[in-house]
């Protein structure tokens, strides 16, 4: 600790939002360079490679091989894919000297499909997966919470190649395999939920979360056993309604009613139901976007939804992908006279309708149901308004907020909302980059075929900040065993040089017995030491004090905080025991 290039902190960085970013900055294993970048110090960077271990074996356990692309990419590959204008800004661009485009490479689809295109051309060189732990750039809108969401990350990515679907299948339930037992070593809890696929096109697609409270990811869990990613959940729509009997559709005035709830009060007061009272279920809210494409033209879409509901900008924008919602402005509301702000309804929303705006409701808005909804006059709205009769909308559309106790799609009862990091993707890339560059391969019939990939991520920086965020405690990291930078802490906590003479033996005598030892060699108190190794968060803690003048130290579990004394003669074998599982103690 003397020597080690490391200076702890007392206090919280100002910018720390999570309780990773806190204690990987305070316990000196990371320091920021910028928004979204950090450097590495060697307690971090241990912890990092010790990741990329994990993951490397479990990798190459399946067969998959390693091999290393640049970051710094060329533009056409990206071009070919569609992929260097649907990144947006999202991608990191740049211009070599002679003016050619670059990029830093987000993801390597394309650089991979080329790789095998050029030296693989037969059925009989497949099925194959290569993979890369690698740097990669992404302009995040938001880097934020440290490591957990950065602008360089380190990750591992793998691509297989196949002849067909069934080849593709067995690729990706040995990758699933793979995560299943990087994920059990990392150590965390995660739950693997469907999810969507995104920019990168394919079918068949599950996340791997870690359970955080502070996750950017929301998913869902049903008491059956679905859990998706809120992204990718399709709400069962309900049956369809007869509406032979429905009354005709009734404008009625309702002043003043531009929200949800001005509006249901007022219906309970002046247009009371026999039934039961109004609610805001029992109204349609449309909501008008303007649609940003990738080319940059702009156009609306509306989209219709019970009032008791919020429109999910994640759900929203994971279906409008890579095009992007923003909010409709009173300069568009302006240039649409048609849409009155306040009092949108359906029936001037549609492509074949006056607006030509195009019109999506939510599953739950099936043929038959009767809303309440705008008039498209200021202050009035439309009572049973038949979804069939009256409107007909363009098309459906999973962008409504799915909330805690909504029917799950399995039929199993309600869903369960919580939250996660996204540790690891796994999906079906099917023949998008295969076609887009041309790989094909002679099948068996000495036919050409197009090579049937699938492509799967893991977080590997991230993983670091996901570990320390579920194990770390009020004092500091905790790591697991399997990721710790050091094995043991050892303090010589006193003055007495026969104290400190000890201390070094044991940690001699430890790192000759394979143990990693971080010996608190430090002319600092003992108070200092303790906090430190708190902070630090390496599993065993060993103590050289005051009770060696009675031939014991002290053995510490860092996690529980349980104590016990050995005799110094029994030390190195204890914890030897202790650091390779071979003691139920400590
Ligand atoms: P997210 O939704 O969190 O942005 P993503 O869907 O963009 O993730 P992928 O493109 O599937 O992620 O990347 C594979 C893995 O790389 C993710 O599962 C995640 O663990 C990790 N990852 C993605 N973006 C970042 C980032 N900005 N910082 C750190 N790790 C990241
Ligand atoms: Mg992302």
């Amino acid at each position: 600790m003397s020597e080690l290039f490391v200076r702890t902190l007392r206090e919280d960085p100002a910018d720390a939002e999570v309780p990773s970013h806190r204690w990987l900055v305070r316990a000196g294993y990371i320091r920021r360079v910028a928004p979204g970048l950090y450097s590495w110090l060697p307690l971090g960077y241990r912890v990092l490679r010790k990741v990329e271990e994990i993951v490397r074996e479990e990798m190459d356990a399946i067969g998959a091989q390693e091999v290393h692309f640049p970051a710094l990419l060329p533009r056409e590959p990206y071009e070919a894919t569609g992929r260097w204008a649907e990144y947006g800004d999202g991608m990191f661009r740049l211009r070599d000297r002679k003016g050619a485009d670059y990029l830093l490479g987000p993801t390597h689809e394309e650089m991979f499909t080329l790789l095998v295109k050029d030296l693989y051309s037969s059925y009989k060189d497949l099925p194959l997966s290569l993979y890369q732990i690698q740097t990669k750039y992404r302009d995040e809108a938001r880097p934020r919470a440290g490591l957990l969401r950065g602008r360089e990350f380190v990750m591992k990515d793998s691509y297989s190649f196949d002849v067909d679907e069934e080849g593709l299948q067995k690729s990706y339930d040995l990758h699933r395999d793979a995560y299943i037992k990087i994920f059990n070593r990392l150590g965390f809890e995660y739950v693997i939920v469907h999810a969507m696929s995104g920019a990168m096109g394919g079918s068949a697609s599950e996340e791997f979360l870690a359970l955080a409270e502070y996750g950017e990811d929301t998913f869902v869990r049903s008491p059956g056993g679905y859990a998706a990613n809120v992204e990718a959940v399709r709400v069962p729509p309900p049956p369809e309604v007869p509406y032979h009997d429905a009354p005709p559709a009734h404008v009625e005035d309702t002043p003043d009613t531009p929200t949800i709830e001005t509006l249901v009060a007022l219906a309970n007061a002046r247009f009371p139901r026999s039934d039961q009272s109004w609610q805001p279920s029992d109204t349609l809210k449309n909501v008008v976007f303007s649609v940003k494409e990738i080319d940059g033209s702009r156009h609306p879409l509306a989209i219709g939804l019970p009032g008791d509901r919020e429109v999910d900008l994640k759900r929203l924008a994971a279906q409008l992908e890579p095009a992007e919602a923003e909010p409709f402005s009173d300069a568009d509301f302006t240039s649409h006279p048609l849409l009155v702000k306040g009092y949108v309804g359906p029936q001037v929303l549609g492509l074949n309708s006056p607006s030509k705006i195009k019109y999506l409701v939510d599953p739950r808005v099936v043929s038959g149901t009767r809303w309440v909804t705008g008039a498209n006059v200021p202050g009035r709205h439309v009572f049973d308004l038949v979804c069939g009769r009256d409107f007909t909308p363009d098309g459906t559309i999973e962008a409504a907020e799915i909330k805690n106790g909504d029917p799950a799609p399995d039929g199993s009862g309600p869903l369960r909302l919580a939250r996660g990091i996204e540790m690891g993707h796994i999906f079906q890339l099917g023949k998008k980059y295969a076609e887009a560059l041309g790989l094909k391969v002679l099948d068996q019939n000495g036919k050409l075929v197009t090579v049937i990939m699938g492509s799967y991520g893991v977080g590997v920086s991230r993983a670091v900040a996901a570990v320390a965020e579920g194990t770390a405690d009020e004092k500091g990291l905790c790591w697991p065993r399997e990721l710790a930078p050091y094995d043991v802490q050892l303090l010589a906590t006193g003055k007495d040089e026969a104290l400190l003479a000890s201390a070094v033996d044991l940690a001699v005598q430890l790192d000759e017995a394979g143990v990693r030892v971080l010996l608190d060699d430090r002319r600092a108190s003992p108070g200092v030491k303790f906090a430190d190794a708190e902070l630090m968060g390496i599993p065993t803690i060993v103590i050289i004090g005051r009770g060696l003048a009675e031939g014991r130290i002290e053995l510490r579990d860092r996690r529980s905080g349980e104590e016990r004394q050995v005799a110094v003669a029994d030390a190195l074998a204890e914890i030897v025991a202790v650091v390779h599982g071979r003691s139920a103690a400590t």
